[in-house]
């Protein structure tokens, strides 16, 4: 049976910084996904299971490690996309909810369309009864710290996967950039910028979202692929390229039909873990183990 996993724990990491409490996390939480997928889970729970937990750990800049926006606001994005039939769904600048990678999941399930922002987010989150946040002050206090430091002005989560009936699908969640404007939304609810998943592979990423947006980083992945027949490290490097090349940092995991992962960044490290039927468990956050499997 074949199966692939990987997860990551945003771009945004600062050499200066220690991450073993997220290296540690991320490595159980990777395993516990292979688990779920040698048991026959479908890509799109394990991708959704993996996202939950990271935005519920307060570890990462998602979900309960959330950075305010400057002003003082927690507006979060998270967007999924299910490969088998190109569904996708996501939320912008969305408040008050524990986990918006959920309400993404029943945007793309329940709703004729394909993003839901602000108000209308937040609405359609209650009415499908998803864990609401009382008090965001006091909520959303990640064990980030919320460290201002210059190599880590952002952070996101994400996950992708192979699933043993060959099915990908591909979640990622954020609080976007440090001090970012009010309303500014990224590439993560973007479908095509931040997140992508097809019948070949399924794409997300972290890093300065401006940059992913302006060259559509996760469709571009699967183009290259697709249209170009660039092999899986070979596109995922070269999107990175494009991003850089405007003056973007950042990372991306991926995971194609075959199994392989690749988990490439051009920042200065990024949090990540990738388990396969083929390998064994692995987390690094400053390695460049891009072309593992
Ligand atoms: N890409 C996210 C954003 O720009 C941030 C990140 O990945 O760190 O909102």
């Amino acid at each position: 049976m074949k199966f692939a996993l990987a997860i990551h724990g945003g771009a945004g990491a600062s050499p200066k910084l220690n991450y073993d409490e997220q290296k540690t996390h991320m490595d159980w939480l990777v395993r516990q996904g292979g688990k779920m997928l040698q048991d026959g889970a479908a890509a799109m729970d394990t991708v959704i299971e993996m996202v939950k937990e990271l935005e519920q750990s307060g570890l990462y800049f998602a979900g309960k490690g959330a950075s305010p926006n400057t002003n003082g606001d927690y507006e979060l994005d998270a967007s999924v996309m299910d490969g088998t039939c190109l569904a996708a769904g996501g939320v912008a600048s969305m408040q008050g909810f524990v986990h918006p990678v959920e309400a993404a999941r029943h945007v793309m399930a329940d709703t004729p369309h394909v993003m839901l922002a602000g108000k209308g987010a937040s609405a359609f989150a209650g009415s499908r009864q998803l864990q609401s946040v009382d008090d965001p002050e006091s909520y959303y206090v990640g064990k980030t710290g919320h460290t201002v430091h210059e190599d880590s002005l952002h952070g996101t989560v994400g996950a992708v996967a192979l699933d043993s009936r060959g099915r990908l699908a591909a979640a990622t969640s954020t609080s976007g950039v440090l001090n970012k404007m009010l309303g500014r939304v990224g590439d993560t609810p973007v479908i095509g910028a931040g997140t992508w998943a097809d019948d070949r592979v399924a794409v997300s990423c972290t890093g300065h979202g401006e940059y992913f947006m302006r060259v559509c980083a996760a469709h571009d992945v699967a183009a290259r692929m697709n249209y170009g027949s660039e092999t899986l490290p070979e596109a995922a490097r070269n999107t990175l390229d494009r991003v850089a090349a405007i003056g973007g940092d950042g990372g991306l995991i991926a995971v194609s039909r075959t199994g392989q992962v690749v988990m490439p960044f051009n920042s200065k490290g990024m949090k990540c873990a990738a388990i396969s039927s083929q390998h064994a468990a692995t987390a690094h956050v400053f390695d460049r183990a891009e072309d593992w499997i």
